[in-house]
């Protein structure tokens, strides 16, 4: 491709991409395709020469997107948000264009400088502790194995301090997390080779958090056992019904027993810009990491993880490794992020941030995440203004949980799921909004989760009509 052509294709292609993202709310948010459909539509084999590009620009648009989950319709209510804003894609075009692999900063002095502003910036914005440190990991699921295999390290340290290095293989170590914790924890123990018998699951309350005195039990039992607690993963917007596990009264059991503390705050971490949001993350002064995603509840695109630590000498110890084909006259002064997680090779991730952050200004971060929560709100009266529906698990930020439960079966637990089975898929079968489900308390729950950028309150409102649409459409089917 020469230079002129490579201008045209991307004039043309940034002119689809703003069509795109202006009309995507009028798309089928998950595609009718059947598994194969795409395979069978291209060519098994590779092209022996190169295509004219019109050629593979028109069958990305009609055999790609056409198959596409459109994660940026402003109907997007599953799982959680995923923010691709238009400042945030502008930079991936640049990263891209740059084409820098950010592994230390002499590979990309920019790229490293950026990335200790803008995880400076989001620490200032999320009124972390001072103590914190930045750096960018790739997802949630990276960032929560980083923080178990640097808690390792250190329990490992401690324990061949206090008994000596022979004893410390024979000490198994004990990691804790709540019984609604995200899988990336039980993920991350078996990759860590911690062994999923050491994970120890503590059970929730009645709002779906950790239960502090349940954690204290587990940990001493396993003390008196011989065993070492390790960490502990608490979660601030757990998956299923972002419930928030009591930071302060686990971060005090952690510090009694010399054990690290992880915040998983994926997805609800971005509220704690608002600071009307900050005392449900109360204690996290007494976190050892945490983690949130910018690709949730930030306008930033896929994939960006913001993991902060106290304890960076221990991170270092975990993941430094310096060959000599590595090394530079610049390593003592300076940071490389290399060694600040699993892998070598690094995105410039901190460009999208930067662009993001200085585009919307923290006051329009913060308008938009009062605009969702405030949609939350208004659709969570709606819920429970409206006889066959009800509200299961408390929502403090984006997500409302909920279930169709009509008088009729009440009590009949199966009958319950089986409806609000199929009330999702008549909801979603509309193809204008898509939701997901979860089980809560061991029922199946539907859930509403509002985040996307472009989602207004008439987004909101629709979905809810043709949720209770689908009530009686669904009674005259049965
Ligand atoms: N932790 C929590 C609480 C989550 O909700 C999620 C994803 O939704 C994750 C971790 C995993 O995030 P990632 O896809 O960045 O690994």
């Amino acid at each position: 491709m020469t230079p002129e052509e490579f201008r045209a294709h991307a004039h043309e292609l940034v002119d689809w991409m703003a069509e795109y993202l202006t009309h995507v709310g009028e798309r089928q948010i998950v595609p009718s395709v059947a598994p194969g459909d795409v395979r069978r539509a291209l060519s098994a084999a590779p092209p022996e020469r190169g295509e004219a590009f019109d050629r593979i620009a028109a069958d990305f648009e009609e055999i790609i997107v056409p198959a596409m989950t459109h994660w940026n319709h402003p109907g997007w209510f599953a799982y959680f948000p995923a923010n691709s804003s238009p400042p945030s894609i502008l930079a991936e075009m640049l990263t891209a264009t740059l084409g820098a692999q950010c592994m230390s900063w002499q590979t990309s002095p920019a790229a490293t400088e950026l990335e200790q502003l803008v995880m400076e910036w989001l620490r200032q914005m999320l009124a972390l502790p001072d103590g914190f440190t930045g750096v960018i990991q790739d997802t949630s699921s990276t960032a929560t194995l980083v923080a178990l295999l640097t808690a390792r390290e250190r329990a490992t340290a401690y324990a061949a301090g206090e008994r000596g290095l022979a004893a410390v293989s024979q000490q198994p170590l004990t990691i804790y997390a709540s019984a609604e914790a995200h899988s990336s924890v039980p993920k991350g123990v078996k990759l860590a080779g911690f062994g999923l018998e050491q994970l120890r699951s503590i059970a929730v309350d009645s709002a779906f958090a950790m239960r502090p005195d349940l954690l204290e039990a587990a940990i001493e039992a396993d003390i008196a056992a011989g065993r070492k607690p390790a960490c502990v993963v608490a979660t601030v917007g757990t998956t299923s019904s972002t419930a928030i596990d009591p930071l302060r009264a686990i971060g005090e059991i952690c510090r009694r027993h010399g054990i690290w503390l992880h915040v998983d705050a994926s997805y609800a971490g971005s509220a704690a810009v608002l600071p009307e949001c900050r005392y449900l993350f109360d204690g996290v002064e007494l976190a050892d990491s945490f983690v949130f995603n910018p690709h949730k509840w930030m306008l930033t695109n896929f994939d960006c993880s913001a993991y902060f630590v106290c304890d960076v000498d221990a991170l270092l110890r975990t993941f430094q490794a310096t060959p000599e084909y590595l090394r530079t006259a610049r390593d003592g002064d300076v940071v490389n992020f290399r060694d600040w997680g699993i892998q070598l090779g690094r995105r410039f991730r901190a460009l999208k941030l930067w662009f993001v952050i200085r585009s919307y200004g923290v006051d329009g971060v913060r308008q938009m995440l009062r605009r969702h929560i405030a949609l939350a709100a208004e659709f969570r009266t709606w819920v429970e203004a409206a006889a066959d529906f009800t509200v299961a698990a408390p929502s403090p930020f984006g997500l409302v949980c909920f279930r169709y439960a009509p008088v009729s079966l009440a009590g009949d637990g199966a009958a319950l799921d089986a409806a609000n089975r199929a009330l999702l898929a008549r909801v979603n079968a509309h193809g204008s909004v898509f939701l997901t489900h979860t089980v809560l308390g061991g029922r199946y729950t539907l859930r509403m989760a509002i985040g996307q950028w472009q989602t207004a309150r008439e987004h909101v409102e629709a979905a809810w009509t043709l949720i209770q649409n689908a009530v009686p459409a669904m009674a005259a089917t049965t």
